[in-house]
């Protein structure tokens, strides 16, 4: 028996979900929804989606855009189990008295607060918290590309003081409503940022301090992390540490990737929507100075969450151990396979 889904928001979160639970052998896309009759509505159609309109009051909009629609997203709600909510930051937590009410599960995304869900979740970091749960949230691009790292780390050596400073792209590269042209912001001022409380809702023991900066580009974001660590390591040993996850992709320098435009065109080469499900790291960046290990990843901010959703799924239903869950994600999502 497979799992329905329906996907609330199809927007930049919202599509790579859809496309990712397709191709899951135990999920079903029911249905996704879209608050007006643009191009991303009819693409979803056109891929055979079934659209439902995500604001009721919405309808008469798809139906006088000749746009084929089912119905309205209480219509989806009530034939699903589950819904990936990939509403825009905010708007996710407004919907949740939606999916109270029809006694569905869902999924929220990292832009809600962390008490929206019961958990914030991570695969590699948590995935058996969530086995069961109702409301599961799952933590931002920068927090799960933090969170990935900090977790094998802690697990093989001991975790005891992070220090990190994110670069952030300042909008993704649809967006033409708002964006930086030619500045460095820092994001915030005051310290911290976010990113390291964020981290805590799922690693709570975790000493972190971050600061974050957003710059003119839409492509990635970079981490630069300076860890210290509860035992003496060598490069060597956390390379074979991160050349062991598949959610870790392994570049070097040499190779041709001097920043994140190389990193992308490399991706053009390799997957749909140049997608990077994984924390892109420089081999060359991690090094070992006065005891302490710094290295510097880059994070598709549009990707990285896609497979975190599906095992999240997978926990919330009971369906999988976590290693069974994040092979068959990691399998269905060709992840694991590009490392140089
Ligand atoms: P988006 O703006 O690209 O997509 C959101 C979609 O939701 C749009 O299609 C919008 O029309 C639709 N929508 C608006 N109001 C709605 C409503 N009331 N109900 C249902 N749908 C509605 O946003 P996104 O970048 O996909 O972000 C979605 C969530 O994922 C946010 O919480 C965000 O913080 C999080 N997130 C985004 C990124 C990223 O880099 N884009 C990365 C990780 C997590």
């Amino acid at each position: 028996m497979k799992v329905k889904v329906a996907v609330n928001g199809y927007g930049t979160i919202g599509k790579r979900v859809a496309d990712a639970l397709r191709k899951q052998r135990d999920m079903e896309v029911v249905g996704v929804t879209k608050t007006k009759p643009d191009f991303e509505a009819k693409m979803a159609i056109r891929k055979g989606f079934r659209l439902f309109c995500a604001i009721p009051e919405n309808l008469k909009l798809f139906e006088s855009a000749g746009v084929e629609i089912e119905g309205t997203v209480h219509d989806l709600i009530e034939d699903v189990d589950i819904v990936i909510d990939c509403s825009p930051g905010k708007v996710g937590v407004q919907n949740k008295p939606m999916y109270e009410k029809a006694g569905v599960k869902a999924i929220f995304q990292g832009g809600e607060k962390r008490d929206v869900a019961e958990l914030s979740f991570n695969a590699l970091a948590n995935y058996e918290e969530a086995i069961g749960k109702r409301f599961v949230r799952v933590v931002s691009c920068n927090t799960t590309g933090l969170v990935r790292v900090l977790y094998l780390l802690d697990k093989n050596f001991g975790v005891e003081k992070v220090r990190a400073v994110m670069i952030r792209r300042v909008v993704d590269p649809k967006e033409d409503k708002k964006g930086l042209v030619n500045g460095i912001s820092p994001d915030p001022i005051k310290l911290p940022s976010h990113h390291g409380p964020d981290v805590q809702t799922v690693l709570p023991h975790i000493d972190i301090t971050t600061v974050a900066f957003k710059v003119p580009t839409t492509l990635m974001h970079i981490h630069s992390l300076n860890v210290r660590l509860g035992e003496k390591v060598s490069e060597d040993s956390i390379l074979d540490v991160f050349e062991r996850e598949p959610r870790i992709l392994l570049i070097s320098g040499e190779d041709g990737f001097t920043s994140t435009t190389k990193i992308i065109e490399f991706a053009r080469e390799v997957r749909d929507r140049y997608d990077l499900f994984e924390n892109v790291v420089w081999r060359d960046s991690i090094a070992v100075v006065d005891g302490e290990l710094y290295f510097t990843q880059a994070i598709h901010q549009e990707a990285i969450v896609i497979p975190e959703n599906v095992d999240a799924v997978r926990a919330m239903f009971e369906m999988a151990e976590k290693d069974e869950s994040i092979s068959m994600t990691n399998e269905s999502l060709d992840i694991g396979k590009l490392s140089f």
